[in-house]
């Protein structure tokens, strides 16, 4: 049995290039490089995409849309050590999440951050339950598994460290059941935390590219018109400095148009940098990068619009069999272990 890493692909329909070069193909580079050694468990989180509210009538084309995304940008459905699922379809997730939360304090629960964060904001009359709870799903999620390796941002850190908690107790309270993930520590050092890549805004490059930025005029989305988009790359906000520095941390705009020059054409920064490093027109970069950018636009969403639809569901299925096999071995212990089988 090879170990486990698994992790959520959530992703909504206005992605930007920010989130496709910062998050999508680092997900994706990390299946295809750890399948040999690990099962890569990629599952969809569809129980708790309601932990906020939706739009419901939706929900079943975003999933599907969302993961079409994740195929188009290389995820691969040809690796059997890399297992593709819906939450949902695994009823044991709810089953687990059940028997976690009758061995969880109330107080566990109100203390993680991210809930007193969202209740702070609501009120806890309208924040749901669902919400309050979710670190037990998200720990059936991971032990069901028995995953060693989840790749976290800082705001789940407490979730990890809660689901170790309850692992450790439900074991020390009933003999092994779960294995016990690693520690935030060393989940960073397996996956090299954050490489800290920030694509820009295009219209103020002192802040990242950002879908909360209300204009569009900045950012760069993955369904965007390939011509729209290389005009926002000719109108990117420069400066007046009249030479080309890619080590000048005031030439912000600029750098961030090397960085995506490099990212959409595949190139390596330092060798684009080199490239333009002393030239005392911009117009060349721009025009290159709006070149480079509707090339990678127009290239993405062919692929996307031929992603084989049949091979994804195929792949769904199958999938959603076996890791329905694995979860309920691991359920029919708890069950057993806590007298609700025999
Ligand atoms: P968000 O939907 O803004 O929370 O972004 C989801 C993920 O996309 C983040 O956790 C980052 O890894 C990545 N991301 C978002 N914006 C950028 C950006 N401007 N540059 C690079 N990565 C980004």
């Amino acid at each position: 049995m090879k170990p486990v890493i698994l992790t959520g692909l959530r992703a909504n329909n206005d992605l930007h290039i920010g989130n496709y070069f910062g998050a999508l193909l680092p997900l994706i580079d990390m299946a295809k490089h750890h399948a040999d050694e690990y099962e890569v468990n990629l599952f969809m989180p569809d129980l708790h995409s309601f932990t906020t509210p939706i739009d419901h009538g939706n929900l079943q084309r975003d999933i599907m849309n969302n993961l079409r995304i994740f195929v188009a940008a290389g995820l691969p459905l040809d690796n059997p050590s890399v297992h593709l699922y819906r939450q949902s379809y695994i009823p044991a997730h709810s089953e687990l999440t059940w028997i976690l939360d009758c061995f969880t304090g109330f107080g566990e629960f109100s203390r993680m951050t991210e809930f007193k964060d969202k209740s702070a904001k609501v009120g806890t009359e309208h924040i749901g339950v669902g919400q309050f709870n979710y670190p037990a799903l998200m720990a059936a999620d991971i032990l069901l598994y028995g995953a060693t390796y989840v790749p976290v941002g800082d705001d789940q850190r407490q979730h990890i460290e809660y689901t170790r908690n309850i692992a450790e107790r439900l074991n020390n309270k009933f003999g092994e059941l779960f294995v016990v993930p690693k520690p935030v520590k060393e989940q960073h050092e397996f996956f090299g935390k954050d490489q800290g890549l920030r694509i820009k805004d295009l219209a103020d490059p002192t802040k990242k590219m950002s879908k909360s930025d209300e204009s569009g005029r900045g950012i760069i989305f993955l369904g965007d018109n390939p011509t729209e988009a290389a005009k926002k790359i000719k109108s990117a906000t420069t400066d007046s400095l009249g030479k080309i520095n890619a080590a000048n941390r005031t030439q912000s705009g600029v750098q961030n148009l090397l960085q995506i020059l490099a990212l959409t054409t595949g190139r390596l920064i330092e060798e684009v940098n080199a490239e333009y490093n002393g030239q005392e027109q911009y117009g060349p970069l721009k025009a290159a990068v709006a070149d480079a950018v509707s090339a990678f636009l127009t290239d993405f969403q062919s692929r996307l619009a031929n992603v084989d639809e049949a091979q994804l569901r195929a792949k769904l299925e199958s999938d959603e069999k076996q890791m329905n096999e694995i979860a309920n071995t691991t359920l029919l212990k708890v069950q057993k272990a806590v007298g609700l089988r025999a």
